[in-house]
């Protein structure tokens, strides 16, 4: 039987004949105890995708430029450092926290989404560029500031928009024309709802 590979995004694993392919180049960052390598050494790594979780890649790397830019220009700044960047990709995946709230993430990709993320950004423009007229510290610790309280203060709230939104565009797909809609049904729903409610007070 053929060796099976697994997709790098989703962890399952395939036959390579339906996976892509992608050779990565890294270069070592220290040298090796035994002397393998030196540092400044490159070597190449096979890494393997489905084909969508490929595509669900790249809209990813496009939604972080997206955010990386909106930053840039709410931060009135060149660029973001690095680490920082990454405190964003490890909130991304669920591997660090905002603030006291951290999303409870079992794999990875499971944090907020670039995409909502960049929405709490610039839901606190004004705040953001209110409070860097008095800030007198380091861009780096004002970064930081604003991301553990402005923008924990919303993110929760972007994010439940957000779902709500994604689950809106998956049911409008999953209705039929046919599906007839009558009043008692929705009459009923209603007292469903209020019951619901009433249940979690
Ligand atoms: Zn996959």
């Amino acid at each position: 039987m053929a060796q099976k590979f697994k997709c790098k995004y989703c962890g399952v694993k395939e036959d390579p004949e339906n996976l892509v392919l992608e050779k990565k180049e890294y270069t070592r960052k220290s040298n090796h105890k035994d002397g393998k390598w030196k540092k400044g050494d490159v070597y190449n790594v096979n890494v393997r995708y489905h084909k969508s979780c490929y595509d669900k890649i790249q809209q990813e790397n496009r939604d972080l430029d997206a955010l990386y830019d909106e930053m840039k220009r709410i931060f009135d700044v060149d660029k973001i450092p690095e680490s920082f960047m990454g405190l964003i990709q490890r909130i991304r995946n669920g591997n660090a926290a905002i603030g006291y709230k951290k999303r409870d993430a079992k794999k990875s990709r499971q944090g907020y989404p670039y995409l909502v993320i960049r929405d709490a950004y610039l839901e606190r423009e004004n705040m953001i560029r209110w409070k860097s007229q008095q800030w007198d510290g380091t861009t780096g610790r004002f970064l930081s500031f604003v991301l553990h309280y402005y923008i924990a203060d919303v993110i929760e709230d972007v994010y439940k928009r957000y779902l709500r939104k994604e689950s809106q565009k998956r049911m409008k797909k999953d209705v039929t024309q046919t599906q007839d809609y009558s009043f008692d049904s929705f009459a009923y729903k209603e007292k469903e709802d209020e019951q619901d409610i009433s249940d979690m007070l």
